[in-house]
């Protein structure tokens, strides 16, 4: 008999079926590869958009863009600009830090740098912030 070896991806902080998420019948080995890589990307892209749309209203600040970097070592980034990019593998990590990353940029629209003011406003809609942070040090 043969033995089937079932292939799981990472997505929203549990293991899923990689044959239930993503079409790859017929892929080689580097298509799958660039084709998880393309599934990251949309659905990351398509998540944070909808997470910064409820959060966006309860901090009342609007981000000129959103972006997805394949490249940068951080979870997020905000600029001067307003302009908030977010890691490509974001859409691994569960929903719940997912909200703490774009609570955090999005307060850096207010304050560029982590003072006091910072956090009293990420704390402000999410009190719970620091236990958030510390579930995001263990998922690295
Ligand atoms: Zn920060």
């Amino acid at each position: 008999m043969e033995k089937v070896q079932k292939r799981y991806i990472r997505y929203l902080g549990g293991a899923r079926l990689l044959d239930e998420m993503i079409p790859i019948e017929g892929l080689s080995k580097t298509e799958i590869v660039d084709t998880v890589g393309r599934f990251y990307i949309k659905n990351s892209k398509q998540i944070t958009k909808e997470r910064t749309k409820i959060y966006q209203e309860l901090l009342k600040v609007t981000p000129r863009s959103i972006k997805i970097d394949k490249i940068s070592n951080r979870w997020g980034s905000c600029n001067s600009k307003k302009e908030i990019t977010y890691h490509y593998l974001i859409s691994t990590l569960p929903m719940e830090l997912i909200d703490y990353i774009v609570v955090h940029e999005l307060c850096h629209i207010h304050h560029m740098n982590h003072d006091r003011s910072f956090w009293r406003k990420v704390g402000s809609i999410m009190p719970d912030y620091k236990e958030r942070m510390k579930m995001l040090e263990k998922a690295k």
